[in-house]
């Protein structure tokens, strides 16, 4: 049985009290040197979905990543909302001047389930999320007619993949990412996490193509 409110609460804030007592210590000295100010390589954007904990599968340290999440790990393309999204490309790309964006996707997506069936009546009673994930919806058109139902994980695997690539695009719409792009100052990478594996696959814009982060290493370094 779900917990109630006030159970989960009580089990968020003995995790805080867990943190203070057991975490805390060990790492005092990177979060006063933390204090004063950031410095993240990486614009890191993904899904709110619970399942994805972007500092364990990249195992960096608090002051790494400037991490948005959303419904779908959607970026607007510029002009269209100005909004959370938007503000935080600005805000790292200008000011704390991130080296990378990456936006990472992920199996068993409801947001990319939810894109396959956005005209259905269940949704009139979601009208924010239904306008939101249009932002996503040239990536669903990639497949022609979809029906939530016939839907299985790997058809979600690619439309999330897909999304993916569309969101690298609208990305670069942004003008402040089109000067640091311009300037070599930038780099955009698409990502895909598998949440029962573990696995991310590199997604290559120009091929459409998926790499092992293996490969991908291999492929940076020979450069
Ligand atoms: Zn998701």
């Amino acid at each position: 049985m779900a917990s109630t409110p006030r159970q989960s609460l009580i089990e968020l804030l003995e995790g805080v009290q867990k943190f203070d007592r057991d975490v805390y210590p060990d790492h005092q000295e990177l979060f006063e040197s933390l204090a004063t100010g950031q410095s993240p390589s990486t614009l890191f954007i993904t899904c709110s979905d619970s399942r994805i904990n972007p500092s364990l599968i990249t195992q960096t340290e608090p002051g790494e990543l400037f991490i948005v999440r959303n419904v779908g790990n959607i970026v607007p393309p510029y002009g269209d909302m100005l909004g959370a999204v938007s503000s935080a490309i600005e805000y790292s790309v200008l000011v704390l001047k991130v080296r990378n964006i990456i936006v990472c996707g992920h199996s068993n997506c409801g947001a990319m389930n939810a894109l396959c069936d956005l005209s259905s009546k269940k949704f009139d009673s979601m009208p924010t999320v239904r306008r939101w994930l249009r932002a996503a919806e040239a990536a669903r058109a990639t497949f022609g007619p979809l029906q939530a139902e016939d839907v299985g994980p790997e058809t979600i695997r690619s439309l999330a993949e897909q999304n993916v690539l569309l969101q690298l695009t609208h990305l670069r719409t942004h003008p402040a990412v089109v000067g640091a792009l311009a300037r070599g100052e930038l780099a955009l990478q698409g990502w895909f996490y598998d949440i029962a594996t573990g696995k991310i696959t590199v997604l290559d814009e120009a091929t459409r193509k998926s790499y092992s982060v293996d490969e991908a290493i291999a492929h940076f370094q020979s450069r």
